[in-house]
């Protein structure tokens, strides 16, 4: 974990004597401590205060890339359990699994689908990012060849992923200029995974079924000089995996246990699709910072990404949409108005179900900092003042002849204000968004 300023002070040599730039040894500290200051503009600091400063200043769970540019992958580097403590920095991996044994056929078939696995939701692009190859061959020229065969069909990261060093090495080779992420180094192959994965700078997973055997391992390889490293405790039932993910995450950030402070990568073992949802969701939520999938439909990759994109937001800072008026299908004057608030969330919900009614409408997004309605009346943020304003500054009267507005069902209570306040008419729509359809085929001033 990281020092706090007065456990920072208590290491400095507290002379006060100002060559820092700072006027106290303890203004230093405190700087120091928010990361906005770095330990060297200090000249009288001791070597084991050093070592002791410099050591707790590392991240407790290493920051490891995969890939390169735009769309590499960087996984770790968290500094919290639970999402709500703070947020959860590095959104994790989401790739499939392809075997070297799979026909040219068959091959450009999956990774077509692996391509395709791009959707948008509440208004957010959201992919899988991760090929893993592996060798069920033990071929390394066949190894290769599909390695080459993958790196030319898609920009995705690549996890190669072979038990003999010599595979391996084909691999790396096949892919060099794409920096995968080398699967892996056990107990039995260490020495030689690491010349591989050393020789050509890439990050390295240690594999082992227990978490015991994992640190040695850990330790053994960053004392040959791999330094991003990746754990993997192999294939589990859901429990004894979520346990191991669990347990590694809090030895790095409660116990600052540095064999462990490394980001994990999980595969699923189940091949029956609510299965494997629920293992690769679980294994998002619990700490994995890759998931490597066997199948690649759509509707079961989806709620995948989407559980990813929803740990990984900001919870301080709620997914919010344009305040504004936003026209669905071709309207008119006479056009349906209905009012919602900002929440991405919510305004996609309300969408959706105003294009499928085929009504076009208009929706006034008004400003409620992100919140969902009843969260936002409740916080006096969707009130009849702002919705008044936001008419004003949408210029409303210009794009409705009726001079009706449609407001959310829960908020009823506030009609009356709203109609006195604002001079519009004021319906009362459906509480629920999956209401809006019927509601606006029959929607009447
Ligand atoms: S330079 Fe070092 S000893 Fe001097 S005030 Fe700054 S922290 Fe203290």
């Amino acid at each position: 974990m990281a020092l706090s300023g007065l456990e920072i002070y208590k290491l400095l040599p507290k002379t006060n004597c100002k060559d820092c730039g700072f006027p106290t040894c303890l203004a230093f500290a405190m700087q120091l401590a928010a990361k906005k200051a770095s330990l060297d503009k200090c000249p009288h600091v001791s070597a084991e205060a050093k070592q002791a400063l410099e050591g707790a200043s590392q991240p407790p769970i290493k920051l490891v890339t995969v890939g390169t540019g735009d769309g590499k992958l960087q996984i770790g580097n968290e500094t919290v359990m639970f999402r709500h403590e703070e947020t959860f920095h590095h959104p994790a991996g989401v790739g499939f699994l392809i075997e070297d044994s799979l026909d040219d056929a068959a091959l450009k078939k999956k990774l077509d689908k692996i391509n395709k696995l791009q959707f948008e939701r509440v208004g957010q692009r959201i992919g899988a990012n991760v090929v893993a190859i592996k060798s069920a061959s033990g071929d390394a020229a066949k190894f290769s060849q599909v390695v080459k065969s993958v790196c030319g069909s898609t920009k995705l990261n690549i996890v190669l992923v072979a038990e003999d060093p010599k595979v391996l090495a084909a691999g790396v080779e096949a892919s060099k200029d794409r920096r995968p992420l080398l699967h892996g180094a056990n107990k039995a192959n260490v020495d030689e995974m690491v010349k591989v994965a050393k020789g050509a700078g890439l990050p390295l997973v240690a594999v082992a079924s227990g978490l015991e055997e994992i640190a040695e391992l850990t330790q053994k390889i960053k004392a040959a000089g791999v330094e991003e490293i990746v754990i993997d405790t192999g294939p589990k039932d859901l429990t004894a995996k979520v346990n191991d993910l669990t347990y590694a995450r809090r030895m790095a950030l409660r116990k600052t246990f540095r064999p462990l402070g490394y980001p994990a990568i999980a595969f699923t073992t189940s091949s029956e699709p609510a299965d494997e949802i629920a293992e690769a969701a679980s294994f998002i939520s619990k700490y994995a910072g890759i998931v490597i999938m066997k199948n690649c439909e759509p509707e079961e990759v989806l709620p995948i990404l989407a559980t990813r994109q929803d740990l990984y937001n900001d919870p301080q800072k709620p997914v919010q949409v344009e305040p504004k008026v936003y026209d669905i299908g071709n309207v008119t004057k006479e056009s349906p108005l209905i009012v919602t608030t900002n929440f991405s969330i919510t305004y996609y919900t309300v969408a959706g179900e105003v294009e499928a009614s085929k009504v076009p409408t208009r929706i006034m997004a008004c400003d409620a900092e992100g919140m969902s309605v009843l969260t936002a009346w409740a916080a006096e943020k969707f009130t009849p003042e702002t919705i008044t304003r936001m008419l004003g500054t949408v210029n409303a009267d210009s794009l409705v002849s009726h001079h009706t507005i449609v407001i959310p069902g829960y908020v009823a209570v506030m009609s009356g204000k709203l109609e006195e306040g604002s001079g519009w008419k004021i319906q009362v729509g459906p509480r629920e968004a999956s209401g809006l359809p019927n509601y606006l085929k029959n929607f009447k001033v």
